[in-house]
């Protein structure tokens, strides 16, 4: 037990590199992008602390050179799945014992060594298996990722420092539990950083995780478990499988012991999770804690006072990097009809200068989509607005797979505020944008808020700030992280704690103590000093 009160070190956010040409980071990055892209890797599951290999693999293809294979994985059957969560729960013995400052000293060490020695080979691994284009590697999968370690552990010391009052009499103290039995973390492609959050922010609580990452970031999700085996994550605490997700999950949700589920993906797979753990919460020992962070349709309004260079400069980077595929890219937008001309200008000629390619050519802004099925579902939604007529294609429209997924940024204008695209969710790199009237600002605000089931993300550009004022108070559920005259993306921890609600999730906010708190089942200790040795209340007397 701990003989002193600690403090962890102060979380400051990681600062982000430049990767400017000269520079040696870019230089760094780019030798281990080569040696990576050029060579082999065999991905086993890491179950009990050990490699597990299976003999069931699956190749692993850069999104932007689909034909070209990096790597193999291996995919768990049932057998593997039990294996993980009996030493998951074996592991907890001890580890749901180990000082807090132990757990803290590991996850601070994996935050270091994340932003030193690994930081170009995650960075390299996320571009390589999740196409990003260095900028975007660096704030997700260096930055984020050490953000989300670091401040975790300082949540943890604020958590555990919420006590109640006390007493001469009493002294009433409150223990902050790991979750009896094992968790579950499901994280999806798109971060890196999330991939390693989820599973750790669990373990760095005292709980066992069982993992299970997503088939397209299963590179990156190689270099987030050898960093938690350096930094020292004990045997069976943090156990990663991959493989047929409904098997995995299946045997995971049956067992008596699930007591938490920490996903991050999409609505329809988060609400069949749900069914599930409902159809079985008979079976539980305890009711099992469910966070869910989702979809989103997440929206830019530009109000007729905002500046129109702002306004395009939010859409070219809210609604491209990364080619949309972040949960908070703006995938709608309702402009004012006498900015719009100004707008469009400016957008398409952004639009058009962005450079699309490998994300070894640093000079490419836009890369590839994540797999042929995004693919495929994105170019089904750009043929249709080419034949709708209430769409027109206004910049962007082609696409070619021939060698990797690659999308042309795309803006749809439309009519028809109702149009499909308006309200589904497309994770891609394409935008409907709706003009409205001028003075039809009250009506298109309420149509924001209605339009999509999403409550994720949304901006407001405007100079008047009675506008801002209505937009603020009219889009209070339509999104659970609100920018005022900035894009709707770029959520960093410690700063923007990020979720929605509706059905973009549980808003449990990721990279924050209320996040934390889900992973913790509170016991309350009162120790009386002189124990009552006399039934009866003063009441009583005569
Ligand atoms: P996804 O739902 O396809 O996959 C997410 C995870 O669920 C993966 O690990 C996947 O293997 C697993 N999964 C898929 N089918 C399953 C099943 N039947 N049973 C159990 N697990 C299953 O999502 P994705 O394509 O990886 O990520 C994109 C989605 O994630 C988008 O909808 C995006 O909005 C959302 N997202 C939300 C946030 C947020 O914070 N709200 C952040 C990132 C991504």
């Amino acid at each position: 037990m701990g003989k002193g009160f600690f403090n962890v070190p102060i979380a400051v956010n990681e600062p982000v590199k430049s990767y400017a040409p000269g520079s040696p980071e870019r230089a760094e990055v780019l030798e281990a992008y080569k040696t990576m892209f050029n060579s082999q890797v065999e991905v086993p599951l890491h179950i009990n602390g050990k490699d597990v290999t299976t003999g069931n693999t699956r190749t692993m293809s850069p999104p932007h050179d689909h034909k070209h294979i990096v790597g193999t994985y291996h995919v768990a059957d049932k057998s593997h799945v039990e294996e993980a969560i009996a030493t998951a729960l074996e592991a907890r013995k001890t580890w749901s014992l180990m000082p807090w400052e132990q757990r803290a000293g590991i996850f601070l060490k994996a935050a270091e060594l994340i932003a030193g020695p690994y930081r170009a080979k995650i960075n390299a691994a996320t571009m390589i298996g999740q196409s990003k284009n260095i900028h975007q590697a660096e704030i997700d999968s260096a930055c984020e990722l050490v953000d989300f370690l670091r401040f975790n552990v300082q949540y943890m010391q604020e958590i555990y420092e919420e006590q109640p009052e006390s007493t001469s009499a009493a002294w009433n103290r409150i223990e902050y539990r790991p979750l009896e039995g094992f968790t579950y973390a499901v994280t999806p492609f798109n971060f890196t950083a999330i991939a390693g959050n989820l599973p750790s922010c669990m373990a760095l609580m005292g709980n066992v995780v069982v993992w299970k990452p997503s088939d397209s970031q299963v590179y990156s999700a190689k270099v987030i478990m050898d960093v938690f085996k350096e930094a020292g994550v004990p045997e069976g605490v943090i156990n990663m499988v991959m493989g047929d997700p409904a098997m995995i999950t299946g045997v995971i949700l049956s067992s008596p012991d699930f007591s938490g589920l920490h996903f991050t993906g999409s609505t329809t797979v988060f609400k069949n999770l749900w069914k599930q753990i409902g159809n079985n919460i008979h079976n539980y020992k305890t009711y099992p804690r469910i966070v869910g962070e989702t979809g989103g349709k997440d929206f830019i309004v530009a109000h007729k006072t905002a500046n129109a260079k702002q306004v395009a400069t939010a859409i070219a980077r809210g609604a491209f990097e990364f080619q949309g595929q972040k949960c908070s890219a703006a995938s709608r937008a309702y402009i004012a009809k006498s900015i719009w001309p100004d707008v469009k200008k400016f957008v398409i000629e952004d639009v058009k200068s962005f450079k699309m390619g490998s994300p070894e050519d640093m000079s490419n802004f836009i890369t590839a989509v994540i797999h042929e099925g995004a693919f495929d579902k994105l170019a089904g939604y750009i043929d249709q607005a080419k034949k709708d007529d209430d769409a027109e294609i206004i910049v962007g429209g082609n696409y070619d797979k021939s060698k990797g997924y690659f999308i042309d940024p795309t803006i749809i204008v439309t009519t028809n505020p109702q149009y499909k695209t308006m309200y589904t969710e497309l994770f891609g790199p394409i935008i409907t944008i709706y003009i409205y009237e001028d003075d039809a600002y009250s009506e298109t605000l309420k149509l924001v808020d209605q339009t999509s089931e999403y409550g994720l993300t949304g901006a407001i550009l405007a100079t008047d700030r009675y506008a801002i004022t209505e937009a603020t108070q009219a889009l209070q559920n339509s999104a659970g992280n609100f920018y005022i005259n900035d894009k709707p993306t770029g959520a960093v921890v410690g700063q923007q704690p990020f979720g929605g609600a509706r059905n973009s999730g549980t808003n449990d906010k990721a990279g924050s103590a209320q996040n934390l708190l889900r992973w913790v089942s509170p016991r309350m200790v009162k120790e009386t000093f002189v124990t009552p040795t006399d039934y009866r209340y003063p009441f009583l007397g005569e």
